[in-house]
């Protein structure tokens, strides 16, 4: 039993904890810009390079105007230095992502090692200077690894949105989509130019780029992606919180993205108005049970964008509105709703933007006040200081007059 139970121990540490530690939590691994309400990517691409399909990546970023990171491999790029040499006389980044692709838990440590601190210096040969960021293949971490970027000074590198562009099922518009509707500011995109994903990704490049543009995004070399750090502690919770319990309110309540723009901050669940009776504008009311949608805010981009101060919350909140009157006017299902309705810490910004606010009952405006407060801390934004939240709508009428 104890000579069985040793190396199962083994095993578990050496796979399991940076598992774990690093390709799970992100504890020290860079992951995204943080603390930025800019609507930056970070955008990367993996395995190259590749004559069949590097040079159509940079042809498209070219014609974009847009410069990325190149997670390369050292291997093909001795085999291949004029592409490396295009790559960086264009002005993107290049960076690390070993010298063979192989997955690091199959590989004896001595070579996993290796295979880290020989692809750095193929980098550091070809271009003069040692790579600063390391990506592993697969995004899969050991202590080998681990210990070749210490050695090297290499920072450890994740990503938060997968392109899957090299699944066989999606096609170049799937790999649009999926991007440009996980995307939020601050994440880092990861793609390829080699192999299947590749091919996929030369052909959906020229749209996506249009598409990322079109919704307000700067997609960017990971270097210069703002607010770029190494994950903490102290990230955690919030990761966990999103993860479960945002994730458990959005689907028992139904929540709806209503546009994928980087400044969008609405989202919306239909259900009829649980009251009290609104008073509008002119003069009429909102029954309790009329057609309605709750509100549910970005909390994340809304501490971001309170960060940034008060003009940037009420730029995000300006930009906003109209996916509300476009909702009514284009989603079959939202179409009879009469009023937009939730409960804010935000009321003093959304009032000059047209909603109307009402005070809740004390013990609802102290119990919802106490949860929002969390929420707001949670995910980064500095205390408000004596705000309550407070019921705050806007009717279908002022909404398609204002912003239809
Ligand atoms: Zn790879």
């Amino acid at each position: 039993m104890n000579a069985l139970l040793w190396p199962l121990g083994a095993a578990a540490l050496y796979w399991g904890v940076p598992y774990l530690v690093w390709q799970w939590w992100g504890l020290g691994v860079v992951q995204r810009g943080l603390g930025s309400a800019r609507p930056e990517l970070g955008l990367t691409f993996d395995d190259g390079p590749d004559p069949r399909t590097t040079p159509a990546v940079l042809d498209a970023l070219a014609e974009a105007g847009v410069r990325a990171t190149f997670f390369v491999l050292g291997s093909r790029a001795e085999r291949h230095p004029e592409l490396i040499a295009r790559l960086v006389d264009e002005g993107h980044e290049l960076a690390l992502h070993g010298w063979r692709h192989r997955h690091g838990w199959v590989r004896w440590p001595g070579e996993a090692y290796a295979d880290v601190v020989r692809g750095a210096q193929e980098l550091e040969r070809l271009t003069g200077a040692p790579p600063r960021f390391f990506r592993p293949p697969h995004g899969a971490w050991t202590w080998a690894q681990r210990a070749a970027v210490r050695r090297l000074g290499l920072t450890p590198v994740h990503w938060t949105v997968e392109a899957h562009d090299w699944h066989p099922a999606l096609g170049p518009e799937d790999v649009v989509r999926r991007v440009a509707e996980r995307s939020h500011p601050g994440d880092v995109v990861v793609l390829h130019d080699a192999g299947p994903g590749g091919k996929t990704t030369a052909a959906a490049l020229p749209g996506l780029l249009e598409e990322l543009s079109a919704r307000g995004f700067q997609p960017k070399p990971l270097g210069e992606l703002r607010g770029l750090r190494r994950g903490r502690g102290r990230d955690l919770p919030k990761r966990a919180w999103a993860a479960t319990v945002d994730r458990y309110f959005d689907r028992a309540y139904g929540v709806e993205e209503l546009n994928y723009a980087a400044h969008s901050v609405f989202r919306v669940a239909k259900g009829p108005f649980p009251g009290p009776a609104l008073e509008l504008a002119d003069g009429s009311r909102i029954e309790p049970g009329a057609p309605a949608a709750e509100l549910h805010l970005h909390s994340e981009r809304m501490a971001r964008a309170g960060e940034a101060g008060s003009l940037t919350a009420f730029r995000f909140f300006k930009k906003s509105i109209p996916d509300l009157a476009r909702a009514l006017r284009e989603r079959p299902h939202l179409g009879d709703v009469q009023v937009f309705w939730g409960v804010s810490l935000f009321q003093e910004i959304l009032e000059p933007v047209g909603f109307r606010t009402v005070e809740l009952p004390p013990a609802r405006r102290r119990f919802l006040g106490a949860y929002m407060h969390f929420l707001h801390r949670l995910y980064g934004g500095t205390p408000l200081k004596r705000v309550w939240p407070k019921l705050v709508y806007i009717d279908r009428t002022t909404l398609l007059e204002r912003y239809g």
